[in-house]
């Protein structure tokens, strides 16, 4: 088993990973405080995001509860997200402990999440996952189908619908389906303003995620490097196994 990444390690991979989000905004003309990195840790023990936030990192994400409920404990004074397959009989574990949860993609989902957040007296921010690359691998719901999500999604009380998240399909263009979620998003704000955040990027395209208009971008290896564990490659659902790498000459 690989050891873990040295402090020294992860916080000049992350001072690297906020200095290229930054050049990246500026390219887009945009501005490096429009986009928020959230460091991925699932993977790595806690005593990595212990690191990171030393180093000035604030918001990191999970894809599994399990892994979730294990490490918030570990550490103090940081803000969790929640990225991964959200199964229902987990739910009220998640709500609360999560600033911003990023994959909402049904209405059950959405429903129990609301009704969780409503018992415990809180209003739970949220993201609504989608599928803009048609990716039979990915979970997230479909393009045409997230109108109709967003809405009812915000319509919930206790929940907070703050924006869209996507992944791309591996081994294709991400730059299309970065484009398309933005197109969405733009659509959807002129009826529900608060839809504003573009959760997109991971660390092998998180730049061209920002210049097409990320707020988020989820990045975990970038920052602690090789995940140690295998199993927990990116993203939930396996599709590594099929390409693990992107078409040369994408940029
Ligand atoms: C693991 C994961 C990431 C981060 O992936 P890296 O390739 O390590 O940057 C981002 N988003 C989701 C949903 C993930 O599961």
């Amino acid at each position: 088993m690989a050891s873990p990444a040295s402090a020294p390690d992860i916080a000049g991979r992350l001072e690297a990973v906020c200095d290229r989000v930054a050049s990246a905004a500026r390219r887009a003309g945009r501005s490096p405080a429009s986009v928020a990195v959230v460091a991925v840790s699932k993977g790595f023990p806690a005593e990595a995001v212990t690191v990171a936030q030393g180093a000035g990192q604030v918001d990191f994400a999970e894809n599994r509860v399990q892994e979730l409920r294990k490490k918030a404990p570990q550490v103090h004074g940081v803000r969790w997200h929640f990225v991964g397959r959200l199964q229902r009989n987990k739910v009220r574990d998640v709500v609360g402990l999560v600033s911003l949860v990023h994959s909402v993609d049904r209405i059950e989902l959405a429903r129990d999440i609301a009704a969780r957040a409503c018992d415990a007296d809180r209003v739970q921010r949220v993201l609504v996952q989608v599928n803009a690359g048609d990716d039979p691998a990915k979970a997230g719901c479909t393009l045409d189908e997230a109108p109709a999500l967003v809405r009812a999604v915000r319509d919930m009380q206790g929940l907070a619908c703050e924006g869209l998240m996507t992944i791309p399909q591996l081994g294709v263009d991400p730059r299309p389906t970065f484009a398309r979620l933005r197109h969405l998003r733009d659509d959807l704000r002129s009826d529900f303003p608060e839809v504003q955040h573009l959760s997109m990027g991971m660390s092998n395209d998180f730049e061209v995620a920002v210049e097409e208009g990320a707020t988020i971008v989820r990045i975990g290896e970038a920052i602690f490097g090789p995940r140690p564990d295998p199993d927990l490659q990116p993203p939930a659902g396996g599709s590594f196994d099929r390409s693990s790498a992107l078409p040369a000459g994408r940029t």
